[in-house]
């Protein structure tokens, strides 16, 4: 099964996809995080989406697209995806469908996190990841266990994104409404798209989600 889940910047995308891979192994591909570890690495392609990223603007199609068409060749992707911050446009939604129908795939499922902009800049100020294991926290809504130590791997070194400041929040906010929103009816006429309630807390999601599921497996 492939699915996207859409919704704007800190609707709980990563959440719910690290989510998806523990309970039925989907592979969670992050654009985001693709595009974070082409920065870190210092690669060309990584210099020029550094400043784009910076400024809460969208990365050029062309090399989105060709991240994810190389992503998922990968045998890890056979057996199912979830594609988290992928498409963004209409354009990456169109080749992302050609990409796919070219292997005799396809995309089964699209899940809308729907959530308030004002909780937004509050859900993006606060979110802090594990930095041994990447996995995600917020300082008032999802703390650790114990304070300092990460839940999963017991690192105890973390990190906050560059672009998770009220100023860049705005612009990224703007990107989404005005480039990936108009997306949504691009699902809805192929009868793929799915609203979950995204403003519960993270276990109420999963419970959306995991019902929509089931509609999708029938
Ligand atoms: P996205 O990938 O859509 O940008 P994240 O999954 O990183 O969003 O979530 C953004 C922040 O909000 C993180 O700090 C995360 O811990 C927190 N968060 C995720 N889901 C919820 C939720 N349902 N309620 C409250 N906070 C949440
Ligand atoms: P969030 O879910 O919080 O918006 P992401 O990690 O998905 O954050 O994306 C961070 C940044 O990476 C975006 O603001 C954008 O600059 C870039 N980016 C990620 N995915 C895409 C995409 N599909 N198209 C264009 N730019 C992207
Ligand atoms: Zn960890």
């Amino acid at each position: 099964m492939n699915l996207i889940l859409l919704g704007p910047p800190g609707a709980g995308k990563g959440t719910q996809a690290k989510r998806l891979y523990d309970r039925h192994k989907l592979v969670q591909l992050s654009t985001g995080d693709m595009l974070r570890a082409e920065v870190a690495s210092g690669s060309e392609l990584g210099k020029l989406a550094k400043q784009v990223m910076e400024a809460g603007q969208l990365v050029s199609d062309e090399i989105v697209i060709g991240i994810i068409a190389k992503r998922i060749e990968a045998p890890d992707c056979k057996s199912g995806f979830v594609l988290d911050g992928f498409p963004r446009t209409e354009k990456q939604a169109v080749a992302l469908d050609e990409m796919l129908s070219e292997k005799g795939g396809r995309i089964d499922g699209v899940i809308e996190l729907a959530v308030d902009e004002d909780a937004l800049v509050e859900r993006i100020s606060g979110r802090f990841a594990c930095a041994k294991c990447g996995a995600g926290y917020h300082d008032t809504f999802q703390r650790p266990k114990t304070d300092g130590v990460c839940d999963v791997c017991g690192g105890t070194e973390f990190t906050r994104r560059k672009d998770d400041n009220a100023e860049t929040v705005k612009a990224r906010l703007q990107a989404y409404r005005e480039q990936t929103a108009p997306i949504l009816p691009y699902y809805e006429r192929k009868g793929l798209l799915q609203r979950v309630d995204g403003m519960a807390d993270p276990d109420a999601v999963t419970r959306e989600i995991e019902g929509a599921l089931s509609r999708i497996r029938h």
